[in-house]
Formats: C-alpha cells, sequence, structure tokens
C-alpha cells in the first residue's frame, strides 16, 4: 500500500536535481578555496521539494547514525532552517563535515526511494545546507540556535576518549548530552583527526571543523591536546585518575609502504605526511608558514582510493605541471569517491591505470624516475574485486621528481603495544564489538578506524554513538 502510494508520488515528480555550483576547474586546481560552493536558498528549497515524503523512508535506514532525513527535508521545506538543523544535530553533532565528505551515494541517496526512477533526493547537500546556513548567519547564532556557545555544565561520571577524529568527538558529544564529564585526549596540537590533517582545506576547510568542534564543546567536552597516549598517561592512569570507562578511537594513521626499491630515496612520501604537512602544517602557504614541501614538477601518486585523489590534486595546486595518478585495477574499481574521481580529472591529474609501480630509480639520492609494469584484471579476489595480474615483460618508466604512496593506512601501535592485555587482530586493529565497542577488557570500548580499519568519517561517527550508549549503560548498571 505505501509503495503504491510512493510511486504514485513518484510519477509526480518532475523536478530535476540541483546541480551543486563550482568553482571552474581551471581555476581551482591552482587554489586551495573549496570546490564545491554550496546551494543557495533558492536551490536548497527546490532540491527539498524533490523530497516525496515517504510514508516508509528508506532514507534514515541508509544512514549510519539514522538522522531523521524526512524530517529535517520537511523542516527546510516550510524554511524553518535552525530547526531543521537542530532536527539534524539530533543525531549528528557534525553536520557541515558529514554533509561535505559522507558517501552519501553509497548510503542514504543509495537507498532513497525517488532514485528508483529519478536522480536521489541530494541529502548530503541539503544537510550541507542546514548547517552552513547558521555559519553564514553567525551574527544572529546566539539569538536563533538551540544551542549556545557557553559551555554546558556536566556533572556525571568522567568518561575518557583517546582521539579527536570523528569518532571520539561523536561518542563525546553523546555522553556530554547524557550529562557525563567527557574529556578527549588528542596526541596532535590540534583537534579534528583526519579531518584537519588528512582531507584538505578544498574539500572540507578547516574553518568548518573548528566550528563543528566548537559546537562539541559547547555541549561540555573538554578537548586535551598534546596528549600522546600511552608515553604520557596509559590506560591505568586515567582510571587512577577516577575516569569510569574509556573510548579508544586512535584511527588509522600509520601508512604503508609498498617495499619496493626506492622507497627511501629523497622526495618520497607517504600520503600522510604529505597531506599532514599540507593541511595541518599549512606547508602550501610557505614561507608565510615555515613548513617545507617539495614541489615537484612531475608528481606520482601511487592509489586510488580518497587519499590517493586528495594527494594527487594538492601536488596539482602546489604547482606541479604534471600528476600522474597510478592505480593497479581500472577506474570502475577504484575505492575513491565518483566526485572525487571526476574533480580530480576534471582538474587535469593523468590517470594511468592497470599498472602498478616495481621500483623507484633515483639519481643522486632524488627520485628521477618511477617503473611501472601493467597489469591485466584476473578473477575476483577476496574484496570482491578483480585481483590485478601483471603483464610480463611490460615495464616502462616515467619521469618524475616526487612520488606520494597512498595505498592504506594501519592502526598506530603506540597506545595498543602499552595495554598488554587488550586483544588486537593481527594487523593491530582493536577487537570489539561492533554493536558496543566493548574490548576484552572491562571499562575499555573502542570504535572508528582503529577497529574497523581505514573506513569513512560517518562509520566512524556510527561507532562512536554505539558505544556512547552502552558506555551509558555500563557506567549506570556496573553491569559488563
Ligand atoms: C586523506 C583522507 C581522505 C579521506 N576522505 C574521506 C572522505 O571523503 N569521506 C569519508 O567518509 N572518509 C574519508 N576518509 C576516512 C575518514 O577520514 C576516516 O575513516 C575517519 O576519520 C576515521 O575516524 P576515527 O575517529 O576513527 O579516526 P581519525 O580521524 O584517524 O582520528 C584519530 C585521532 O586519534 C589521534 N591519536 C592517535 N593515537 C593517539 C594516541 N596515542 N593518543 C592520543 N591521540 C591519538 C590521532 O592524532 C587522530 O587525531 C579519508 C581519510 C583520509 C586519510
Ligand atoms: S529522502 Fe528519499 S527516501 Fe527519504 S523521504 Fe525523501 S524521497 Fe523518501
Amino acid at each position: 500500500m505505501t509503495k503504491r502510494t510512493d510511486k504514485r508520488n513518484i510519477k509526480k515528480e518532475k523536478i530535476p536535481r540541483v546541480a551543486m555550483p563550482e568553482q571552474d576547474p581551471e581555476k581551482r586546481n591552482k587554489n586551495f578555496n573549496e570546490v564545491t560552493l554550496g546551494y543557495t536558498e533558492e536551490d536548497a528549497l527546490r532540491e527539498a521539494l524533490r523530497c516525496l515524503q515517504c510514508k516508509n523512508p528508506e532514507c534514515i535506514g541508509g544512514c549510519p547514525v539514522e538522522i531523521d532525513i524526512k524530517g529535517f527535508i520537511k523542516l527546510i521545506q516550510e524554511k524553518k532552517f535552525n530547526e531543521a538543523l537542530e532536527k539534524i544535530r539530533e543525531r549528528n553533532s557534525l553536520p557541515a563535515i558529514c554533509g561535505r565528505v559522507c558517501p552519501q551515494e553509497d548510503q542514504c541517496e543509495k537507498v532513497c526511494i525517488l532514485g528508483i526512477k529519478d536522480d536521489p533526493v541530494a541529502i548530503g547537500r541539503l544537510e550541507r545546507y542546514a548547517a552552513d546556513r547558521e555559519l553564514k548567519r553567525k551574527a544572529q547564532r546566539l539569538k536563533e540556535c538551540a544551542w549556545s556557545e557557553v559551555t554546558k555544565q556536566c556533572t556525571r561520571e568522567k568518561i575518557a576518549i583517546i582521539g579527536s577524529g570523528p569518532g571520539g568527538l561523536t561518542c563525546g558529544s553523546e555522553l556530554a548530552k547524557l550529562g557525563y564529564r567527557v574529556t578527549i585526549f588528542e596526541a596532535l596540537h590540534e583537534p579534528g583527526g583526519v579531518l584537519v590533517y588528512g582531507i584538505p582545506e578544498f574539500r572540507l576547510p578547516k574553518e568548518i571543523v573548528k566550528r563543528e568542534i566548537d559546537y562539541v564543546k559547547s555541549l561540555g567536552v573538554k578537548i586535551e591536546v598534546n596528549m600522546v597516549m600511552g608515553k604520557i598517561l596509559t590506560l591505568d592512569d586515567l582510571f587512577s585518575e577516577g575516569f569510569k570507562a574509556v573510548f579508544i578511537s586512535t584511527g588509522a594513521g600509520l601508512p604503508y609502504f609498498m617495499g619496493i626499491p626506492g622507497e627511501n630515496l629523497n622526495g618520497v612520501y607517504s600520503a600522510n605526511e604529505y597531506l599532514t604537512r599540507s593541511n595541518l602544517m599549512k606547508a602550501y602557504k610557505f614561507p608565510r608558514c615555515d613548513t617545507p614541501i617539495i614541489r615537484g614538477d612531475k608528481v606520482a601518486v601511487v592509489g586510488g582510493g580518497n587519499v590517493a585523489m586528495d594527494s594527487a590534486r594538492v601536488a596539482k595546486r602546489l604547482g606541479a605541471k604534471h600528476v600522474y595518478l597510478i592505480y593497479r585495477r581500472s577506474e570502475e574499481e577504484m575505492p575513491a569517491r565518483n566526485e572525487e574521481i571526476e574533480h580530480a580529472r576534471e582538474e587535469g591529474i593523468e590517470f594511468k591505470l592497470l599498472a602498478s609501480p616495481v621500483e623507484i630509480i633515483g639519481k643522486d639520492g632524488w627520485v628521477h624516475k618511477i617503473m611501472c609494469i601493467k597489469m591485466k584484471l584476473g578473477e575476483p579476489d577476496d574484496s570482491g574485486r578483480r585481483r590485478p595480474v601483471p603483464l610480463e615483460g611490460s615495464e616502462f618508466n616515467i619521469e618524475v621528481d616526487v612520488v606520494i604512496m597512498a595505498i592504506g593506512q594501519g592502526p598506530n601501535p603506540l597506545l595498543t603495544s602499552t595495554i598488554p592485555l587488550l586483544e588486537i587482530t593481527r594487523w593491530g586493529n582493536i577487537k570489539a564489538d561492533p554493536a558496543t565497542g566493548k574490548t576484552n577488557i572491562e571499562g575499555v570500548f573502542a570504535g572508528g578506524d582503529i577497529v574497523t580499519g581505514a573506513a569513512t568519517v560517518i562509520l566512524a561517527m556510527g561507532a562512536g554513538k554505539n558505544a556512547a550508549t552502552a558506555i551509558d549503560e555500563y557506567v549506570r548498571t556496573g553491569i559488563w
């Protein structure tokens, strides 16, 4: 019955999906300003009107933190923008971030009922619009918004969180909403995890991240930076200091290398180092900011995920004439978001597909060439993607002066190596119950990339949310 109603509604629907305004590719590949410019009010209203307000909406179940998508879009339709943002924040404390970087095409938008016959509602863009609108109207913010800049006073038990990425921030804000005294301990000098050190300014402006973190702080969450846990304080220290539970969300920040000859030459970076220099340490503003970065003329980036796309697009913006993206499978298998692949192509990144590096060749200690071998696709492997197979004798060289390895990251053992009783997998990820985040040690929870391996912002947030519910139950009942 409901389905029939939805199908009738689909027939009535005529408005095309509202396109996202963007900077021109030839201009944007020379600056670090945001690529996508965001909807205007008119765009947002028009897009919101496409939503069918389904009786049984699928979109909510497609969102890992179950935002009331239908509800917030209805409020936008009614021009109740602040209420729309409050509705989102009931389930998601970082909407301006998720609206920009979440892979909605694989989540809420993938199951949107309108998408059966038409383009799905642009849920992420509407989420971003609601959140950004508040920033633009900063002057009136205190008067008009449900939350205030005055930090809320929390009085319940103390909870410690290690790592201030999206997992830690979400767990912290959920617990603070319940009245717990939360302290997040962060190793770096700025909170945000990958949101500040990994994802570049032109995809996620750091001012946006800062503002979302200010919101988390306004809920009563305390953030202590420059706290390398495991070195400065141990898990036992935290329990001795009266913390009742600990949530570990230290991410997957340890870069992998290929193990091929030449990876120790000058001019070879891990994507992690390259992006951290550029984003967190603002190397792209050199010499105004004093972190140096090698600005190659010809740069090779190895990998096919979001990290590789980000590295390639940063290299282009730093002035490289040629940026080659070397990926061992075809474009179809690339794990990066379609939008990022498209943006990278538009900006002039040159894709070298079905190719894999076998050696980096140096001259006087510096990168000079990268030798690759051509690949063909064989049978699907464990990941379900077709396995790349080298074509013997097909080696070829590309002249480059910088190589950036973006082939994946694993968990940093710095903290886990100081907790010998903690169960970890053979790859170093913490073993935790996905529904609760519970580890094998009483009072210790974990979630996000440190458990799953490198994944997504929203999955880390979902894990933080689940853990917050479980921590609350554990602290209230004392039952493990
Ligand atoms: C370049 C790049 C681009 C990406 N793009 C996207 C994207 O477009 N969309 C998307 O959904 N996902 C993207 N991801 C993945 C996403 O960012 C991660 O899945 C997500 O940030 C994981 O969150 P987390 O909270 O588990 O960990 P992180 O964000 O990694 O945060 C972990 C934090 O813990 C801190 N920490 C580590 N060890 C310690 C310690 N011993 N003591 C104290 N603090 C510690 C770290 O400094 C860090 O701040 C991208 C990742 C990268 C690297
Ligand atoms: S966003 Fe899509 S699934 Fe959700 S209520 Fe609107 S049309 Fe239905």
